[in-house]
């Protein structure tokens, strides 16, 4: 038995977006950034399938992620970009995992687990170029370098920063915080033996930033078929677009005929003003429907777009199918994607929920069944 709630992954639509950020990022190596599931995505679906494209790396927040992926197979590296802590030192080395280090405080743990393990540990060090939320200042980078040269077991491999907005174009901050990032990195060079990697362009950084590609960049959101600027993103870009690649249906489970000034659901948030026809869906705040699209979301039925009325509650929804033509039970409602002619992007429901896209495909996707589809 499955869940009448579906999300739907198109293997065609990453490959496409994949294509296109890779010719985008020239001859920059690709870190795809698979962390929170891949954005609700599946995270080892599509790192094997950025694998195959050609990604360079692989992007997670914690460790234990990085050694799922590992687990599954992967044989590239994988970047822990968050919770890099004593707990997880010898997690991280076990693993043949990539440690970004903010701080010098993790430094002699591994170190210590690199030499009980036998191993040379590369490991990146982040550098707060205006991001102002992990890493070190400039000013105390080259103390931070000096600290992981002078242990065992460590090698400096790259250098990597984030950029604070650089999904604003209008912003002069990316340009600034490039200019800190490149000194800052010069600065340490003599510490770094053989190549060291530069790495700081996120999605905005590789679309929007003049000469943010450097060696590597960590993409996200544009892999997933949005622009990270949301909607204004996607009217400004030229072709060939970004795809969307998630999809959320459901399907009818009751269909109503209510007379004129009936209150429907919780508080009657929503009165019938006339004779109304009411689509019920098995969809809910627990599947990441959230409250806050009450009475403000379309879903697709038929092709056409119907109102959402009434609160949203734990597992049901109501839609006002009064316009469309023979609605029945099974049939197919579409809360994110395309039906017929007809689309919901992540952006609008983005609007709806006044929140950014990443969390509308975080919380369907993780919150739902998936499946790949082509
Ligand atoms: C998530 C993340 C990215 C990817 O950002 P997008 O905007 O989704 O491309 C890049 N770098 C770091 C450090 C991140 O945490």
């Amino acid at each position: 038995m499955e869940s009448l709630n579906r999300v739907t992954i198109s293997r065609s639509a990453l490959v496409h977006n994949f294509d296109l950020c890779r010719e985008q990022a020239g001859g920059a190596a690709i870190m795809a950034m698979v962390k929170a599931d891949g954005y609700g995505h599946g995270m080892v679906e599509c790192a094997r399938l950025f694998a195959a494209r050609g990604a360079a790396a692989f992007g997670v927040a914690e460790a234990v992620e990085g050694a799922t992926l590992r687990r599954a197979g992967c044989d590239l590296p994988i970047f822990v970009l968050a919770g890099v802590v004593p707990q997880t030192a010898a997690g991280i080395v076990e693993y043949r995992l990539t440690p970004v280090v903010v701080d010098a405080a993790i430094l002699p743990e591994l170190s210590r687990e690199a030499v009980a393990q036998g191993v040379e540990l590369p490991i990146h060090l982040k550098v707060d170029a205006g991001m102002g939320r992990q890493g070190t200042l400039p000013a105390g980078f080259m103390d931070l370098a000096r600290a992981a040269h002078s242990l065992p077991g460590l090698r400096i491999e790259g250098v990597m920063a984030h950029f604070p907005m650089s999904e604003d174009r209008e912003s002069t901050n990316s340009a600034e915080v490039l200019a800190t990032f490149r000194r800052a990195a010069a600065d340490i060079a003599g510490l770094v033996d053989g190549r060291c990697c530069l790495h700081l362009a996120n999605s905005g950084g590789l679309f929007y930033v003049a000469g943010a590609r450097l060696d590597m960049v960590r993409l996200g959101i544009g892999l997933y078929g949005y622009y990270p600027d949301g909607a204004a993103g996607r009217a400004a870009a030229s072709d060939p677009l970004l795809q969307p690649v998630m999809r959320f249906a459901t399907s009818v489970i009751q269909v109503r005929q209510l007379p004129a000034g009936a209150g429907l659901g919780y508080n009657h948030l929503y009165t019938t003003t006339r004779p109304t026809t009411v689509a019920v869906l098995p969809v809910g705040y627990e599947d990441g429907y959230l409250r806050s699209l009450s009475n403000r979301a379309e879903v697709l039925l038929h092709g056409r777009r119907a109102p959402v009325i009434g609160r949203i509650s734990m597992n049901l929804t109501l839609v006002d199918a009064t316009n469309i033509d023979r609605v029945r039970v099974g049939d197919e409602a579409v809360l994110l994607g395309c039906q017929g002619a007809e689309e919901i992007t992540a952006d609008e429901i983005a609007g709806w929920m006044e929140t950014i896209n990443y969390e509308v495909l975080c919380l369907f996707g993780r919150l739902n069944h998936r499946e790949m589809t082509d």
